[in-house]
């Protein structure tokens, strides 16, 4: 069976109001040695395959150094407000595609 080609027509999409973002807020806080081990477990124990989705890649993955935060969205005011979910962002080294794991849950807040 051959596999259908990605295709994609890119357009400007409007989500939100440009002047809400970005969100005021402190800096970013790396995340500490204690935290990666806790996520490295967490990936372990709950059986998280290592290759990559995306391109079946076990080269491994790249790991951004701090808690991402996110805006939660208003669409109907086109408002955008920092939100306090947060995750954890691993980049695939190979392809780039990434994986996000909330990060609340496993630190156990
Ligand atoms: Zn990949």
């Amino acid at each position: 069976m051959k596999e259908a080609a990605w295709s994609f027509v890119p357009r400007r999409i409007e989500a939100a109001s440009s002047s809400a973002y970005p969100p005021k807020r402190g800096g970013p806080m790396s995340i500490t040695n204690k935290q990666k081990k806790a996520f490295a477990r967490w990936m372990q124990e709950h059986n998280v395959r290592s290759a990559c989705p995306a391109c079946g890649s076990e080269s491994g993955w790249n790991m951004h150094e701090s808690i991402l935060g996110g805006l939660d969205l208003d669409l109907k005011n086109k408002q955008a407000k920092p939100s306090s979910f947060g995750c954890f962002g691993l980049v695939c080294k190979e392809c780039q595609y990434t994986m996000l794991f909330a990060a609340a849950p496993i630190l156990g807040k």
